[in-house]
């Protein structure tokens, strides 16, 4: 029996080397990420646990404030400063911290102001499943939010990256699906498709992906041949080389 992520997924079908040097032998590359690499990860972690105290304390029937929310946001973001700090700091040599702010603030409104009236029921809240989908492979992963909206169940994946970043073969496709299968085994409930919320650019904009029996089994093809895999040869193909975390231990192999 092995244990896979959606991250682990992605890498073995980009190139099945990477996947074995990072996943099997463990091998870790240190690579210098600077404090503005960070942010856009760090921004959507303080929007994603906003979001989520939203509905934890939807789920004891207590609708936050707006004013509360936006509150909870800058704690979580900029830790010790206020956001009238930052937006009023005009000559802030962080930038990118200002406009990450400015984006933030936009997209608490806009959830607040679609989401307040109407949470929905709250199904789950930051659950961490490790589900058997094979006979030889369980997969492992976190669902952020589950809801009953208006009869309707929806998986809400809120995040900054767009569109691309969930279609097929990328890491947000594999965790879609497998917060999909994982769902279903957890509530017995049936789910027909996953909810994208991108806050992109300091929009709300949602996209329906509709997770069907075709994806479920093709993902369930691919754990079995990564289970059954014996030989892990590398890809070299352009676009994963040119951003692969492995690529100076590949190229002494
Ligand atoms: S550098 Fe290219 S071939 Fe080597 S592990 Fe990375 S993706 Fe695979």
């Amino acid at each position: 029996m092995i244990q896979l992520n959606a991250e682990q997924i992605r890498d073995f079908r980009g190139c099945r080397y990477l996947y074995k040097a990072k996943h099997i032998d463990k091998i870790v590359q240190k690579h210098y990420v600077n404090e503005r690499d960070l942010l856009p990860s760090q921004f959507e972690d303080a929007i994603k646990k906003t979001i989520k105290y939203f509905y934890f304390e939807a789920m004891n029937k207590n609708i936050v404030s707006y004013k509360d929310l936006q509150k909870k946001f800058e704690r979580l973001w900029l830790k010790e400063k206020t956001v009238k700090d930052i937006i009023s700091d005009e000559n802030t040599p962080q930038k990118n911290v200002h406009h990450f702010t400015t984006e933030g603030i936009k997209v608490v409104y806009d959830f607040y102001k679609v989401n307040h009236k109407n949470p929905g029921e709250v199904l789950l809240l930051s659950e961490d499943y490790s589900v058997p989908i094979t006979k030889n492979v369980i997969i492992n992963g976190n669902i952020d939010i589950a809801l009953n909206k208006n009869g309707k169940i929806i998986l809400p994946i809120y995040t900054t990256k767009g569109k691309a970043y969930f279609s097929e073969g990328n890491e947000g496709y594999y965790k879609i699906v497998l917060d999909a299968i994982a769902f279903k085994y957890k509530t017995d409930l049936d789910i027909n498709n996953v909810s994208i919320i991108s806050f992109k650019g300091g929009g709300y904009k949602q996209d329906d992906i509709v997770i069907d029996k075709l994806k479920v089994r093709q993902l369930k093809e691919v754990v079995e041949e990564i289970y059954e895999c014996k030989r892990f040869l590398p890809n070299h193909d352009y676009y994963w080389c040119k951003n692969c975390s492995m690529d100076k231990y590949c190229s002494t192999w």
